[in-house]
């Protein structure tokens, strides 16, 4: 199986805040070549560091007020070729994230808060047929549990 991971789970310094939110079992992954990383949100043109962005109402709108659905979709079509290049099957994605989170994701009060959801790059990639996991969820052959 060959995944995709979110770039800032895998240490790339993508975030929002300039940061990453590295796990090291992602970091290897990558390091043995059986993982590609994608930061949908860096492929859409945005800047690093930029104002953080949560979807209300099905849009992406930036803290700042501005609507940033249109360079999250052109980011997630980019990542989505980084999929299909590679042939991955199956994506560990960093959670809450209006990109990458699946599930729940900050529900647009900038609080903290979520809701049920899912972001722009992980429903693209559900469409496609990936195995989803998180952070908070990684695959059994990362935990050492019975799938
Ligand atoms: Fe991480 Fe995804 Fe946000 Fe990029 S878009 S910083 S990969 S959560």
């Amino acid at each position: 199986m060959k995944y995709v991971v979110s770039g800032c789970l895998a240490g790339l310094a993508c975030r929002y805040d300039g940061g990453s939110k590295p796990y090291e079992a992602v970091r290897r992954l990558v390091e043995t070549g059986r993982a590609v990383t994608a930061c949908p949100e860096s492929l859409s043109g945005l800047p690093v560091p930029r104002p953080p962005c949560e979807q209300r109402d099905g849009r992406v709108i930036m803290r700042t007020g501005e609507d940033v659905t249109e360079a999250f979709e052109r980011g997630a079509e980019r990542a989505m070729r980084t999929v299909r290049e590679h042939g991955c099957t199956a994506a560990i994605l960093k959670a809450r994230s209006p990109s990458c989170g699946f599930g729940e994701i900050y529900d647009g009060s900038f609080t903290g808060a979520t809701c049920p959801g899912e972001g722009v790059w992980a429903r693209r990639l559900r469409e496609a047929g990936l195995v989803l996991y998180s952070e908070d969820d990684l695959p059994p052959e990362l935990t050492g549990k019975a799938d």
